[in-house]
């Protein structure tokens, strides 16, 4: 999962993406809103966070813009404890979810996540499809009803293919939302990573839940 932090308190921005990288996911964080925008519309984001208060371009313009420029997915704001009109004004430029300041870490993770599967149509926290188990909160993985054990890497890159079920999903899409600060872009990582949970989900080689889409990248196929 990749997040997107535009946070101008550098001690916050800080342990924000020391603890969510922690949490494996790839984190980028910008320090105004100017640059918040350059990044929300150069790269693909699960999610992001957004301080309503920043230098150069304050929180409630920036989701504007990028909403203006179809960038559709959820973002939260942080706002003041007491400040209603803020959230307000955030709700309506666009943001999803608020999370006011001083706030419990665990909270913020816990909304993040929610956003993220609701965007892809989930409502629980766990994903079930085609025989396979998801616990997006124990970070659990069964299959046909038996628990498997995977790998850090290989329990990230099949939750992002459960969030996009039946979609092509190419292998710099899974590099970037996935390990963009652990690997050069090298797309045989992908494919060992890809070959070693296919082994995991399907030892025998039967249900075959990931499929090559030659040229493109991977589908995770299900009814
Ligand atoms: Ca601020």
């Amino acid at each position: 999962m990749r997040v997107l932090v535009v946070e101008d308190e550098t001690a916050l921005a800080q342990q924000l993406r020391e603890r969510l990288v922690a949490d494996g996911m790839v984190v980028d964080v910008a320090a105004d809103g100017r640059e918040g925008l350059y990044y929300g519309e150069e790269y693909g984001y699960d999610v992001a966070v957004v301080d309503l208060g920043l230098p150069e371009l304050d929180g409630v313009t920036l989701i504007q813009r990028l909403r203006e420029g179809e960038r559709r997915y959820p973002i939260l704001i942080l706002t003041a404890r007491d400040s209603w009109q803020d959230k307000v004004a955030g709700l309506e430029a666009g943001a999803d979810d608020y999370l006011a300041k001083p706030f419990h870490y665990e909270e913020l993770l816990a909304r993040l996540r929610a956003l993220v599967r609701r965007s892809s149509g989930f409502a629980s926290p766990v994903l079930r499809l085609g025989g396979i188990e998801l616990d997006t909160v124990a970070k659990e993985v069964k299959v046909s009803g038996s628990r498997i054990d995977l790998t850090a890497y290989e329990y990230n890159l099949l939750e992002y293919l459960m969030l996009h079920p039946n979609k092509v999903v190419s292998k710099t899409e899974l590099t970037e939302h996935l390990y963009a600060q652990d690997f050069e872009r090298d797309s045989n990582v992908i494919e060992v990573f890809v070959g070693r949970l296919r082994r995991k989900l399907d030892p025998e080689g039967e249900l075959r839940p990931i499929a090559t889409i030659r040229g493109q990248g991977y589908r995770l196929a299900v009814e």
